[in-house]
């Protein structure tokens, strides 16, 4: 497809994707389910799209069991800490009976980690605190940064994960629905006066599980994450640009 014909689709797909999360708030707004509203609105409209988007593209090579590529650097909007810290409450008991305290190994992987930029969390290559046995175990509400994570080899991602490689071959429909799935959820959050930043995951999660009241907190406008914030790219440009895609 031309370049110029890609950059349409992927500016209508934002849009639509931002109207269809902006109904959703309006609709749940209020409401002590919306966070999972949204979050079962961002995971199914992730992986219809990239299922169309990487169709014709070769075989991705993740499959269950293999958490190669685990120590990546999560960050994630407040709703998608929010779902997981739902999810670790409401499964710790289980965990816990099976011998696995998430708590405690969010905390000592946040130590190990915390303040690392992306590019030094692969070299530092501390596995993420959710792996059990090679298998997420918060994979049904597992960050979209995790689900637009997907390579074409698994060969070289054990290569990089040894550090004897510096890439790896990632599929782009998956980054690029991933983007735009999560960009549009944030501009939507934005436009509601929700605090809609991204955040380091473990870091995010030690704040979320530390008080229940937090989603709450959040929903009032409160940056109730704030400390694990990631800003690579101001959000004052991140707003400009989703202003500018709107208007165009
Ligand atoms: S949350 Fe799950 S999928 Fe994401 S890095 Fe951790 S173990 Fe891997």
């Amino acid at each position: 497809m031309p370049q110029a014909e890609e950059e349409d689709g992927a500016l209508a797909f934002f849009k639509a994707q931002h109207q269809a999360f902006s109904e959703t708030l309006a609709e749940w707004r209020g409401r002590a389910d919306m966070v999972p509203a949204l979050l079962a609105q961002a995971y199914s409209s992730f992986e219809g799209n990239v299922e169309v988007q990487a169709a014709g593209q070769p075989a991705i090579a993740c499959h269950k069991g293999c958490a190669t590529c685990c120590t990546i650097r999560v960050v994630a909007t407040a709703p998608e800490v929010l779902m997981v810290a739902r999810y670790i409450r409401a499964t710790e008991d289980a965990q816990k009976k099976a011998g696995i305290d998430l708590r405690q190994r969010i905390a000592k992987a946040d130590g190990a980690t915390r303040g690392h930029g992306e590019a030094q969390r692969v070299k530092l290559r501390q596995r993420c605190p959710f792996i059990e046995q090679g298998v997420c175990v918060i994979y049904p509400v597992r960050p979209l940064a995790c689900r637009g994570h997907a390579s074409y080899d698994k060969r070289a991602c054990a290569e990089a994960a040894a550090g004897r490689l510096d890439g790896i071959p990632l599929s782009m429909p998956h980054r690029m629905v991933r983007s735009l799935v999560q960009n549009a959820l944030q501009s939507a959050l934005r436009d509601v006066g929700y605090v809609w930043a991204a955040y380091e995951l473990n870091h995010a999660l030690i704040l979320a599980l530390a008080d229940e009241y937090n989603e709450e907190a959040w929903k009032t406008g409160s940056d109730v994450f704030g400390p694990a914030l990631v800003a690579e790219v101001s959000l004052d440009e991140m707003a400009d640009a989703f202003d500018r895609i709107r208007a165009s």
